[in-house]
């Protein structure tokens, strides 16, 4: 498939890694060089606290094999992997986590793949060290999106993916403010292969994302994927619509037949628990049905708002594109 021998980027996002990049880095080399591709390592700083940036800055002045790019702030984790690829010079890009709970030993697995033809090589957890709760949370997820839109994501995917240069431009140009990156990737076809991978165990510290973050990209991938949310309130509030007037017809029926004396001893109930609670549960429709609309309509505001994904506090390396950032 290839003439000269291809090159691959890898890129890490960083949030306060600072005790896990250098064996990152050595496990990392280890792999690429017994590969035998050309390599380069892109360390993205998503505004860590801690001593994060220098430990790359370290490794950059020891191997020009690595590059590094800072950003002015956190902007969260999709930001952070769109911001290193949009820096990559490769044939292909590699994304993995920097917590080493994405194994570098499947990097020369993906790497063939590659050569084999796919485009992209995406991977799929074997099963999720989480609570039984929020693994069944998940697994929900995946399946309602891929009921609900025209995108189909097998469960356990994860930001551990290769992707070929092809299908990184076509990314790259979505100018998509809030990033559902494995919804994109799915959407943008090409040949792909999933592989499935045991999760290694965090190496240090605590996972950097919070429920609340997970959830607001949970939500992403819905809005950014589906229009059915919406169409499915429509039947809902047309459902209920139609209830109502069958319910004021046969009220009405009763009170006529009452009135006519066809039944006399008709016992009409006076209505207030209907009423009470058909006031509460539609309340509460409008109001959910508000929060759906805003739901779009807030993430309609962002985009238009033209802002950067991302923006660069400094870097070691110049940008091949112009995704994404200022
Ligand atoms: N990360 C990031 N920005 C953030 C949060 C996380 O760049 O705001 C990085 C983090 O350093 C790690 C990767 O994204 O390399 C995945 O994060 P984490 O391991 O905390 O997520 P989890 O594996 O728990 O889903
Ligand atoms: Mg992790």
């Amino acid at each position: 498939m290839f003439n000269k021998n291809p090159s691959v980027s890898i890129v890490f996002p960083i949030f306060n890694e600072e005790e896990t990049i250098k064996l990152l880095y050595q496990l990392v080399r280890d792999v690429c060089t017994k590969s035998n591709v050309d390599y380069e390592m892109i360390f993205v700083d998503d505004g860590s606290t801690d001593n994060s940036l220098n430990v790359v800055k370290d490794l950059k002045n020891q191997d020009k094999k690595v590059a590094f790019v800072s950003l002015s702030r956190n902007f969260g984790h999709q930001s952070a992997l769109f911001a290193g690829m949009s820096y990559a010079t490769g044939d292909a890009v590699i994304t993995m986590d920097a917590d080493l709970q994405h194994s570098p030993s499947l990097i020369p697995k993906m790497i063939d793949l590659w050569r084999n033809g796919y485009e992209v090589v995406y991977t799929m957890k074997k099963k999720y060290d989480l609570p039984f709760i929020m693994s069944l949370v998940i697994k929900l997820f995946y399946w309602f999106i891929s009921k609900i839109s025209d995108i189909r994501l097998s469960f356990g995917q994860s930001d551990f993916r290769l992707l070929d240069r092809k299908v990184l431009d076509a990314i790259l140009e979505i100018p998509e403010y809030h990033k559902f990156l494995r919804g994109q990737i799915e959407w943008v076809g090409f040949r792909q292969y999933g592989l499935m991978y045991d999760v290694e165990k965090r190496h240090s510290g605590k996972s950097k994302i919070s429920y609340r973050k997970r959830l607001s990209f949970a939500l992403d991938g819905i809005f950014a994927f589906s229009s059915y949310p919406l169409h499915l309130l429509m039947s809902f509030s047309i459902g209920v619509a139609i209830l109502s007037f069958l319910y004021i017809c046969i009220e009405l029926t009763g009170w006529m037949l009452k009135a006519l004396n066809i039944c006399p001893n008709l016992i009409i109930p006076h209505g207030w628990v209907t009423l009470i609670v058909s006031v509460f549960f539609l309340g509460s429709l409008q109001l959910m049905a508000i929060a759906l609309v805003g739901g779009y309509i807030g993430r309609t505001y962002d985009q238009t708002k033209g802002r950067p994904v991302f923006i660069i506090k400094e870097s070691s390396v110049q940008k091949k594109t112009q995704a994404g950032a200022r």
